[in-house]
């Protein structure tokens, strides 16, 4: 009934039974921007918590049309045949900044979206990157405690959204394209540090010698990097996401990875510290809500932007004005 509280007892026991009308509800939650709705959210991933962690997290970036989507189906639907549970999430961060979508919305995965063991869930939208980092991190929470055991986190080639994934997953992958010149010598050497693999897509027909050359170089360039992650050696491989041609070896690289890094202790290490940092994330965001909802700096913060702005007082000044009354005010 309206205005009754969920029965989030019910909804937990629910998503442990693998209901996915009872999980839609619980990523409802978790994606409104509602306080009331935010707090039911976070009561059920803590009652959830124990049953996450299980799932192989991976992250997929590459600029638009190297193949994201087109890989992640014949990837997902392998994995979906061989009997794994597949969720697939993506961070879009144009979808915070003007409510559109770099990762399209053209029908995507199309096939792998009519399989059982498949749940694709499209970028929050609205908000902030923040706000889109939170709800994509705590879904694919949810999406662990329901039993998917094979988590696919999708974004693009722009700014923070790459850094941001990293920062949740296990491996992380870039899809390239054949001719990776730019990409070696330019701002991508940051996103290629990030990288567990460079997978470089489309080689298929003519494009197969190319494509060949193209992970040599990556491969050169990779070996003279710091790892991404301690202890393995990122590589370059060459697939056709089309073609269906290579898929399953790079599930075969990230299963040597999985295995790997469970012995060495730098999974668990990973894991223990994106918490960590998760845990500083929040604290950075709540306090930045917290500063600008304040009842004092409502009233007064054109004041003292109005004054830096007119050389009044520094920026410094009125900075440290604004915190001194925050902090007056706080009981
Ligand atoms: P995204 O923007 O990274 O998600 O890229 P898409 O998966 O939408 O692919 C962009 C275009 O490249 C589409 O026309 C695909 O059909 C095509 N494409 C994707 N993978 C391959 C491939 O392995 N070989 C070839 N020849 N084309 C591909």
């Amino acid at each position: 009934k309206a205005g009754q509280p969920p029965d989030l007892a019910a909804i937990v026991t629910g998503i442990t039974n693998g209901s996915m009308n009872e999980l839609a509800k619980a990523i409802t939650y978790i994606e409104s921007n509602s306080p009331v709705h935010y707090s039911y959210g976070q009561e059920l991933l803590q009652s959830l918590l124990k049953r996450t962690g299980r799932a192989i997290r991976i992250g997929i970036t590459g600029v638009p049309g190297a193949g994201k989507s087109t890989f992640i189906e014949s990837f997902g639907l392998m994995l979906c045949e061989q009997g794994h549970r597949v969720a697939v999430l993506a961070i879009d961060p144009s979808s915070s900044v003007s409510g559109g979508s770099i990762l399209g919305d053209k029908t995507r995965m199309e096939q792998l979206s009519r399989h059982s063991n498949a749940f694709i869930r499209p970028s929050p939208s609205g908000g902030t990157l923040g706000g889109v980092h939170r709800k994509t991190r705590e879904t694919m929470l949810l999406c662990e405690a329901a039993g998917y055991d094979v988590i696919l986190i999708e974004t693009v080639g722009v700014g923070q959204s790459e850094f941001i994934v990293r920062g949740m997953v296990d491996f992380f992958m870039l899809i390239a394209l054949t001719g990776a010149g730019d990409d070696l010598q330019g701002m991508k050497k940051g996103i290629m540090e990030l990288a567990d693999a460079v997978v470089v897509n489309k080689a298929d027909g003519e494009n197969k010698l190319p494509a060949e050359k193209t992970k040599k170089d990556y491969d050169q360039f990779l070996h003279m990097l710091k790892p991404s992650t301690k202890g393995w050696q990122s590589k370059a491989f060459t697939c056709s996401a089309l073609k269906n041609d290579g898929i399953d070896d790079i599930w075969n690289v990230i299963k040597t990875f999985q295995s790997l890094t469970e012995a060495s202790g730098v999974m668990a290490e990973r894991r223990r510290s994106q918490a960590k940092d998760w845990v500083h994330t929040l604290i950075s965001e709540q306090m930045n809500q917290y500063f600008y909802r304040h009842p004092y700096v409502k009233k007064h913060l054109a004041d003292w932007e109005n004054k830096a702005m007119d050389g009044a007082v520094t920026s410094a000044k009125a900075a440290e004005k604004l915190f001194e009354e925050v902090f007056k005010h706080t009981k």
